[in-house]
């Protein structure tokens, strides 16, 4: 029987950090402060606000929402992101996407100034990320993992792990802070065979799935003493929450495994708290221009 990778310490391990920085900045009178940029009102959306404006009062840290609808004009959301990029009381900013048709996401995402990105959605903060300059941001997803990777003490150096999806901001992300962590990392997305999933997965010692699939990795996938990371956050057949993995397939082989719900996801939006934080703690060691 594997042994559970919950998220729910890993979270509040990062809650704690993140109210020790909190009651610094208080003591300077920087209250640390999330934008939410919001195009139209999709019920997970709206969700995953109220979770994150909730999570953000309990932590100390104040929201300022930017709700627009359907219809609004790339101006006026331009003019929203370059008064959020101008306004020192705001540290971060969360841009729900994906914008409608007639918004050009590419443009108005990368209006954002890296130091405020705190999903990582820009291009000049992920090429911060890939490089490892300026803030040391990744995408939130991805940044969960790697704080339950170390929460659990889980050694990364030299160990093969394989990643399943490539996802800009989830697989691909994931792939790269692994990389930065001197593992060896494969990647198998749609393209690649599904006898070379199987070898890849059972070769590893880490397997990290984000493919959004589930299913996806059965017994034949793994092996024991393995690893698995389940990122997918799916709608099983029964209408429940469930992981890429077969749970009741994988769990009895494998050394450890993240239950879904209840694994990455719970330590996702702590992390995008702990980005608008750590922004606001560089703006007090670091006026901006
Ligand atoms: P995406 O659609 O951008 O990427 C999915 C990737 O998986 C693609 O690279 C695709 O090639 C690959 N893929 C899909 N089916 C596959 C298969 N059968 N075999 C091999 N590769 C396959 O999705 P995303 O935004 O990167 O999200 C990935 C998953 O992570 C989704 O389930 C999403 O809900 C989940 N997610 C979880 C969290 C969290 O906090 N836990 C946050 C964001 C996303």
């Amino acid at each position: 029987m594997a042994s559970l990778l919950r998220g729910e310490p890993v979270a509040e391990n990062v809650r704690r950090r993140i109210r020790e920085k909190c009651e610094a900045l208080q003591k300077k009178g920087v209250i640390p402060t999330l934008g939410i940029v919001r195009v139209g009102s999709r019920g997970n959306d709206i969700a995953y606000e109220r979770g994150a404006v909730k999570q953000a009062r309990a932590l100390g840290v104040d929201v300022k929402r930017f709700l627009f609808d359907e219809t609004v004009s790339i101006e006026d959301l331009r003019r929203t992101l370059e008064a959020i990029n101008a306004d020192p009381g705001i540290h971060g900013c969360l841009i729900f996407r994906p914008l409608p048709p007639h918004l050009d996401e590419m443009q108005l995402s990368g209006i954002l100034r890296p130091e405020k990105d705190a999903d990582v959605i820009t291009a000049a903060a992920m090429g911060q990320m890939v490089t490892r300059t300026g803030n040391d941001f990744a995408p939130c997803t991805a940044a969960a993992c790697l704080e339950l990777l170390r929460y659990y003490r889980i050694p990364l150096k030299g160990k093969r792990v394989t990643v399943i999806g490539k996802g800009i901001n989830v697989g691909l992300s994931i792939a790269l802070l692994l990389l930065n962590e001197e593992a060896t990392v494969s990647v198998c997305h749609i393209f690649t065979a599904p006898a070379e999933v199987r070898r890849l997965c059972r070769e590893a010692e880490i397997i990290v799935s984000a493919a959004g699939c589930a299913g996806l990795i059965g017994a034949e996938h793994v092996r024991p003493g393995q690893i698995v990371i389940d990122v997918g956050v799916n709608t099983g057949a029964d209408g429940k929450i469930c992981g890429d993995a077969d749970f009741s397939a994988v769990e009895p082989v494998v050394q450890a495994v993240t239950p879904v719900p209840g694994g990455v996801g719970a330590v996702t939006s702590c992390i995008l708290m702990e980005h608008v934080v750590d922004a606001a703690v560089r703006s007090v060691q670091k006026p901006p221009q």
